[in-house]
């Protein structure tokens, strides 16, 4: 078994990288290597703007190149409860900015040509208990009057004619859904911005950032300094660098996966015949979906822990018994890849993305962010450029977790929550 992500293995070597040193000055800095940030780059450097992106590592290295491949719409949480937190007007935008995200990043694949067996498949969500279908038509009715008329409530035996599976009680179908293959995507997106004339430095780590004057800040990177006329932090949950404002208010929590060998197509049709994403209802459920190389590519929250090779391994284990006991057919099936990642939760699930002591930002996607991390780029790359974009995300309070200083000590009692939650629900 091979500990490293299926996406980065199988995905082409980025060769835009920047070749001269790093600059003394750039009009816009953009900290962060994944989609975020070189969704920015590109949108900046294709309007002109002389943009440099800094990269701890190399371009999609964390939750870019190591995610489960499911791009869509919906946003994060149930929508019923979204509506009873926000309001059922607040709620809808939040919804149709996934669908605009979606839209997006099929838009940037034709105009870019960029090859990554990107489809619309739609989107299964399935009812792990019978309790949980309910939530599901509460959520179906809501959004089929405001947000999605064309989405399906399944009952339980429409949904064993979409899985051959016996483990769930219906499900909702949002067809918009997409998939994609991330890391030709992601290099893809990059090779793009660097045609469009963004500079590009992997394995520069901003460790000082010096606030100038208002949005002109000095950075301080392992290879040298750069002055930024303004600076974009997209670097999602890092807790390496000097971001101490936003280590506050954003809680790093690993999500594993694992990859088997390509299947018998006869075996596939019969499993999953209609070929979506899917994801299941429970707090520590599953996502799923094939790949064009008949693959099946299994996640889940595992275990409440760090994403490292031995704890990518260990959830590995727990993520194949999860498998096998959704689909017995597969228990004889190797595993060819097992990684895991940190997903960059907001305590509420939703993104953010504004401005602070004159830093822009856009993070917080909570595991639901390969569409709406690259519309986000988009967006702020016209914010920096003082353009008026719909901005969702931008609130005026971010209050930091009470007790949080970026070790998420918290996580094992949120963990034996959320499994009490499931057990009873
Ligand atoms: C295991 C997993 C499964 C997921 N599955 C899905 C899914 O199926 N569907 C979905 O919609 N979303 C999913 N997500 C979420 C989605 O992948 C992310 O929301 C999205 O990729 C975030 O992109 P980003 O560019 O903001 O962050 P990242 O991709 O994390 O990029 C941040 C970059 O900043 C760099 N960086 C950090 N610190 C520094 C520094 N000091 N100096 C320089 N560079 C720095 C990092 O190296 C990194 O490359 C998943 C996430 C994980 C982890």
């Amino acid at each position: 078994m091979k500990l490293e992500s299926f996406w980065q293995a199988t995905a082409p070597e980025f060769t835009g990288a920047a070749s001269t040193p790093l600059p003394a000055h750039a009009d816009v800095v953009v900290i962060g290597g994944g989609f975020t940030g070189v969704s920015a780059a590109l949108n900046l450097a294709k309007s002109g703007v002389d943009v440099v992106l800094l990269e701890r590592d190399q371009v999609m290295s964390q939750a870019s190149g190591r995610n489960g491949g499911h791009c869509n719409t919906g946003v994060a949480q149930n929508f019923a409860a979204l509506v009873a937190s926000r309001g059922l007007e607040e709620a809808s935008r939040f919804y149709r900015a996934y669908d605009d995200a979606v839209s997006y990043v099929n838009q940037v694949i034709d105009e870019e040509q960029i090859s990554c067996d990107f489809r619309l498949c739609g989107k299964l969500k399935l009812a792990s208990k019978p309790g949980h279908f309910a939530a599901l038509r509460e959520a179906w009715a809501q959004m089929r009057e405001s947000v999605d008329p064309n989405i399906q409530l399944l009952s339980k035996e429409d949904v064993r004619a979409e899985i051959g599976s016996d483990d769930f009680h219906g499900g909702l179908l949002q067809l918009r859904g997409g998939q994609m293959h991330m890391g030709k995507f992601g290099v893809g997106l990059a090779e793009a911005a660097a045609r469009y004339g963004a500079k590009i430095y992997p394995g520069h780590s901003v460790t000082g950032m010096k606030q100038l004057k208002e949005h002109r800040y000095l950075i301080t990177t392992s290879q040298g300094e750069i002055i930024a006329e303004k600076v974009l932090m997209a670097t999602g949950c890092s807790n390496e660098g000097p971001f101490p404002w936003f280590q506050r208010r954003i809680v790093p929590v690993g999500s594993f996966i694992v990859a088997t060998t390509p299947l018998p197509e006869s075996l596939l049709s019969t499993l999953l015949p209609h070929d979506r994403t899917y994801v299941t209802s429970l707090n520590i459920g599953n996502y799923f979906r094939t790949t064009a190389d008949r693959r099946l590519i299994f996640g889940g929250r595992a275990r409440f822990a760090m994403s490292n090779p031995t704890s990518d391994s260990r959830s590995g284990a727990v993520l194949k018994a999860s498998m096998v006991k959704m689909f017995p057919a597969l228990a004889e099936v190797p595993v060819e890849y097992c990684w895991g990642g940190m997903v960059d939760m907001t305590a509420d699930r939703l993104p953010r993305a504004g401005e602070h002591n004159g830093v822009f930002y856009a993070l917080g996607y909570s595991g639901h962010g390969t569409q709406m991390s690259v519309w986000m780029g988009r967006v702020m790359a016209e914010v920096i450029a003082e353009k008026q974009p719909d901005n969702p995300w931008q609130r005026e309070a971010w209050p930091a977790l009470p007790g949080y200083f970026g070790k998420p000590w918290f996580l094992p009692v949120a963990g034996l929550y959320y499994k009490t939650m499931d057990r009873f629900s």
